[in-house]
């Protein structure tokens, strides 16, 4: 799309949100209608039992009542119906069939998070570009990706010329470089392998995620080396050099970096990335997370990763609302990559991605990445997902 063509796009769209949606919806005819579920969309400040009306794969109406007619319908009563959920880190590039499988837990667009660095990027693009829901690729600055010597001890592999070349072959599918800087996978090179990310990030000023935790340095040496829009995932790690010092208190460094647009993820996962007490006082210190992630790959449903909607659920107890959780698995991640930028959102014009979830009551046991477990009372469940106006058949 040429500027031209995204301008006229833009006042279409414009023209579409200034038109009443109920004139809307009776004009236009209807695909799809979810009908009486609670409508949660926290881009647009909704938290009310609506039906949703669908035509063309698009949005057109979030009423409390639409007049379906012919269009086909989807029973939402008890139920959640939210914006698709976004996951900024996950390893659904590794395999074909990953992305049809977290489509199914809701998840309507999708990141992976480093798995490939230069050398092995052609395949992670090609599950990307195959995937039903719109992926993405964050470039590993370590060119043999992730490798169980270390991705970067050798510091070679934090070749910044092949990282360039690598973006250049796939400018609109590597939206961003990953940096994992656990002293596990980079030694004590972490501060230069951050360097040369940013070094390769710097010529379209793409965003670079980092992975924290157990690392050489502080983050206190870390942190002022990330512009805004740069991430840092896996926020809840334990020491060595947690975002948190021994008394609970978060470091001045990491206040800074969330003042001037530094995006702190949570980066489940399953080894080093999150411990509950670490979790009980960050949040206690009112350090919420912007976007919630999981780390996911095709083997999540045996760890304690399970599924998006699980590990936003784990939340809940620690003093988030329903809709506080849904933000950072919605709006948020979609304003933290350009390519979601119509999406996190049930506006009337964006694209119909939707999560339909139920959120059960009961007795749910939550694992960190420790063996330790915590008991909520609350928990969301996948039931269903639209994706472009399309109901995804249940697996
Ligand atoms: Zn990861």
């Amino acid at each position: 799309m040429n500027r031209r063509q995204f301008l006229y796009s833009a006042a279409a769209g414009a023209a579409l949100l200034k038109q009443p949606a109920s004139e809307l919806a009776q004009e236009t005819r209807l695909d799809l209608v979810i009908k009486g579920g609670r409508v949660i969309d926290p881009s647009l400040r909704i938290d009310s039992v609506r039906d949703v009306g669908i035509a063309g794969g698009r949005i057109v109406a979030v009423e409390t009542s639409v007049e379906a007619g012919a269009a086909a319908v989807i029973d939402a009563r008890g139920k959640l119906v939210v914006p698709g959920l976004i996951d900024i880190h996950t390893h659904a590039g590794r395999n074909l069939t990953a992305p049809a499988l977290c489509l199914r837990d809701g998840v309507t667009g999708w990141i992976d998070g480093g798995s490939a660095g230069a050398d092995g990027i052609d395949a992670v693009v090609a599950v990307a570009k195959a995937s039903p829901q719109q992926g993405r690729v964050l470039l590993n600055i370590g060119r043999a990706g992730i490798i169980p010597e270390g991705d970067t001890k050798d510091l070679a592999l934090a070749d910044v010329g092949a990282a360039r070349a690598a973006i250049a072959r796939h400018r609109d599918y590597v939206v961003g470089i990953k940096a994992r800087l656990s002293a596990t996978v980079v030694g004590d090179n972490d501060v230069e392998v951050l360097k040369r990310a940013q070094e390769a990030a710097a010529p379209l000023n793409l965003p670079v995620m980092i992975h924290m935790g157990q690392s050489a340095s502080s983050m206190a040496k870390l942190l002022p080396l990330l512009k805004p829009g740069d991430i840092v995932t896996h926020m809840f790690a334990p020491p060595p050099n947690a975002i948190v010092d021994d008394r609970g208190r978060i470091f001045p460094e990491v206040l800074a970096a969330r003042r001037r647009g530094v995006v702190f993820d949570v980066g489940n996962g399953v080894v080093g990335h999150i411990r509950w007490d670490i979790v009980e006082q960050v949040m206690r210190a009112g350090f919420w997370p912007d976007t919630f992630s999981t780390d996911w790959n095709i083997n999540s449903g045996t760890t304690g990763v399970v599924d998006f909607p699980n590990c936003m659920s784990k939340f809940l107890g620690f003093g988030m609302s329903v809709p506080d959780v849904i933000a950072c698995a919605t709006v948020n991640p979609a304003r933290t990559f350009d390519v979601f930028r119509d999406r996190g959102t049930l506006n009337v014009g964006a694209p119909a991605d939707i999560a339909i979830l139920e959120l059960r009551q009961g007795e749910f046991e939550f694992l960190d990445n420790y063996e330790n477990k915590i008991t909520g009372s609350q928990r969301l469940f996948p039931s269903e997902t639209v994706l472009a106006g399309v109901r995804v058949p249940r697996g």
